[in-house]
Order: structure tokens, then C-alpha cells, then sequence
């Protein structure tokens, strides 16, 4: 799905020479290289507060934390998506509601939004999915109406653009009042290792976190509150400032080859390309509203699982995100919910299917792939 060894080659010598800078510095916990690259990623994303830590599951719990939401808090978010979003909300004693997505985007779905919000809600967790935001404005505002706190999952997203209806641009993950990034290596900015981070404009909300990422210290051995342990190392810090000098790149390498899968399957009567901003379809190069962390195909007329295995069976990787929405998982099913509610999660869990997306795919990959999916799905 993803070709991080090609990534690699072309940035070999200045990822070598840093990760062993840190080797020999031995300041592998918190070390300078940790603050250079959350300093680079304040400027990047123009946010005032970057702290880094673990991973994008931590970066969640962490960032609810400093929120002070407290166990009963209800928090909305979506049915369809990786099920660490909803894992951290159960895992702190909040009770997650789970609500269904846009057919077109897969993006979280504003009127059930609002269907769900009731005397307990706390908080919506808007998922990027797959490299464009969630419905911002409305999200806010919604938010503003209720009183309610906006916590971004932005692991999918990291160097989107969203733009507000009045025209201003901000970066996907800095709108609410907190957003939370992961560095795993698939992501569009991925380390060696595990990753994550969280961003917030809040000075107050950012000294709390910084608090909280540190086992609750403010002054060394002095624990004002029940914190976490989750550091980002300094190799891993060290491999992200020399990956964040390329993400725009990145983004546009992906663009690109979102591009020519569109062009690919634009008479495909059974096959839907993904959609995003309808001024350019996503796939503009100014306005960068979609990364494509993956990119996500929906089909009628054919057996899903049945072109996966074919796709594999050519030695091509696919992936299916997400085959089981939430609701219906074991973990978080819960008698609340009425199938009813989840007309579109309950579609997509069946049609949806994500291709090798990355920044090394050549013309030639592109097209053995869209010929191989094309002749399945019209057999
Ligand atoms: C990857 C991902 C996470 C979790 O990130 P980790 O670094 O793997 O913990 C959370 N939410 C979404 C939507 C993700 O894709």
C-alpha cells in the first residue's frame, strides 16, 4: 500500500546523518532534536503549540484529558473510522456516540451531529478521513451553539488545507480547540517507530498537556494531577524534521496519482472515485483540501471481497478501511444504537476499497492497476 523504502533512498543521507547525530549526542529522551522538529511543526501548521508524544491513540486520550472531560461526558464522533477514536472516549469513562458519515466524503455527517447532541454532550470528535476535514464550519458552529469542545482526529490528514466558507484557509487539525496527529510510518508524515502529536492555539490547555504527557509534573516530582508517560524519542524526531521538509511534495506526489486513477475510472458505470471539494475535486494544486491517505474507491454490481482477493492474487495490495463500522463491533456495540441510524456506514463497511496510494507510484504501476480492477469489475 505503501512504498516507504523508495521514500527512503531519496532522503537516505540527511536521515542517516541525523538519527546518528542523536546516537552519538545521547539526548535520546526530549532532546533538542524533539524540540527543533515541534518548533518546525508550529511553523508548518502555524499553530502556537505542537506537543509531541507516543502516538495518534495517545495523542487522543491525551488531548481529552486535558480537557477535563469526566467519566458519564458523552462525545460524539464517527461510526466509520479506525477504532482508536472511539477506544480512548470508552477508555476514559466517556461514553462514545457514534453517529453515520457522508456517503460522498466518509466524512462525519452534520445533522446526525446534531440529532445526537444532547444534555450530557461534551465534546464532537470530527475524523478526517482518508486526507480531507470534516464539515468545519458547521462542526464549529454546532460547537459554539452547545458549548461543546472539538477535538480534531487529524492522523489522516496532517498538510490538508481546509477552507472556511467566508474563503480563509487553515490547516486540518488546528481548527477546534485541540487536534491530535499520529507519525505512524503508513501516515503521510510517518517516522521509523511510533509517533504522534497534539496541536492547540490554547496556551492554558497547552501547559495543561504538557502537564499531563509528563507523568502530571509541573515541577520535577511534584504531580498535580494523574498524568501519562508518552514521548516522541529523538531519532524519531529527528527523521520527521527532514520528512516535513517534503510534505507539501508528498502531498502533491499523491495528488498527482489521485489524478490518474480519476481519469482512470471516469467511465466506470460501477465504480466511484472519491469526491472532495467539488471546486477541484480534490485534486486541485492550490488548495490542497485532500492529501489522500488513501485513496478510496466505492463499488456497485461486484463482490467486494472477491476483487480484493483477485487484486492480491496480481501482487497488488489493497485494503479494506473499514469493514465493520463501530457500532456493530464487539467492543462498542451497545443497545442504544438503531441500525436505522447507520444507513451509509452499513453501505460503505460493503463497497469501499482503498488502493496502493504513496509517493513513489509510477504511471506504469497506475496503469496495471486500474486495468486489473476494471476488467473484475466488468466480468
Ligand atoms: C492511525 C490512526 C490513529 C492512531 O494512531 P496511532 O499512532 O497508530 O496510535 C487514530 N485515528 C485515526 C483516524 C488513525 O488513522
Amino acid at each position: 500500500m505503501v512504498d516507504l523504502k523508495g521514500q527512503y533512498e531519496k532522503i537516505k543521507a540527511e536521515v542517516n546523518a541525523s538519527v546518528l547525530e542523536v546516537i552519538e549526542s545521547t539526548a535520546y529522551i526530549n532532546g533538542p532534536k524533539v524540540h527543533e522538529f515541534q518548533k518546525q511543526l508550529e511553523n508548518y501548521l502555524d499553530v502556537k503549540h505542537v506537543i509531541p508524544c507516543a502516538n495518534g491513540t495517545d495523542a487522543l486520550q491525551i488531548a481529552m484529558m486535558g480537557l477535563g472531560l469526566k467519566p458519564g461526558d458523552e462525545v460524539i464522533t464517527a461510526d466509520f473510522t479506525f477504532a482508536a477514536t472511539v477506544e480512548v472516549i470508552a477508555l476514559l469513562g466517556l461514553t462514545p456516540v457514534l453517529v453515520d458519515v457522508y456517503p460522498d466524503s466518509f466524512n462525519i455527517d452534520i445533522e446526525a451531529i446534531r440529532k445526537a447532541i444532547g444534555p450530557k454532550t461534551r465534546a464532537i470528535v470530527p475524523v478526517h478521513l482518508f486526507g480531507q476535514c470534516a464539515n468545519m464550519d458547521e462542526i464549529m458552529a454546532l460547537a459554539t451553539e452547545h458549548d461543546l469542545f472539538v477535538i480534531e482526529d487529524n492522523a489522516q490528514a496532517i498538510g490538508a488545507n481546509y477552507t472556511f466558507n467566508n474563503g480563509a484557509k487553515q490547516k486540518a487539525g488546528t481548527i477546534g480547540h485541540v487536534g491530535a496527529t499520529s507519525f505512524f510510518p503508513s501516515k503521510n508524515l510517518g517516522c521509523y517507530g511510533d509517533g504522534g502529536a497534539i496541536f492547540t492555539n490554547d496556551d492554558e490547555l497547552a501547559h495543561t498537556i504538557r502537564g499531563i504527557v509528563n507523568h502530571g509534573m509541573y515541577k520535577r516530582y511534584h504531580h498535580d494531577v494523574v498524568g501519562v508517560n508518552s514521548r516522541l524519542d529523538s531519532i524519531q524526531a529527528a527523521i520527521l524534521s527532514a520528512k516535513l521538509k517534503n510534505l507539501d511534495s508528498y502531498g502533491k506526489a499523491r495528488q498527482q496519482a489521485a489524478r490518474k486513477y480519476n481519469k482512470a475510472f471516469k467511465d466506470e458505470p460501477n465504480i466511484t472515485t472519491p469526491v472532495a471539494n467539488p471546486d477541484c475535486e480534490g485534486i486541485c494544486d492550490t488548495c490542497d483540501c485532500h492529501v489522500f491517505h488513501q485513496y478510496t474507491l466505492k463499488v456497485k454490481n461486484t463482490d467486494r471481497d472477491a476483487l480484493a482477493k483477485h487484486l492480491n492474487e496480481q501482487g497488488i495490495p489493497c485494503g479494506v478501511y473499514y469493514p465493520i463500522p463501530l457500532h456493530r463491533q464487539k467492543a462498542y456495540a451497545d443497545e442504544r444504537y438503531i441500525e436505522g441510524d447507520f444507513p451509509v456506514t452499513n453501505a460503505l463497511a460493503k463497497e469501499v476499497i482503498s488502493l496502493p496510494m504513496h509517493t513513489e507510484l509510477d504511471d506504469e504501476q497506475i496503469e496495471f492497476i486500474t486495468s486489473q480492477i476494471k476488467s473484475f469489475v466488468n466480468s
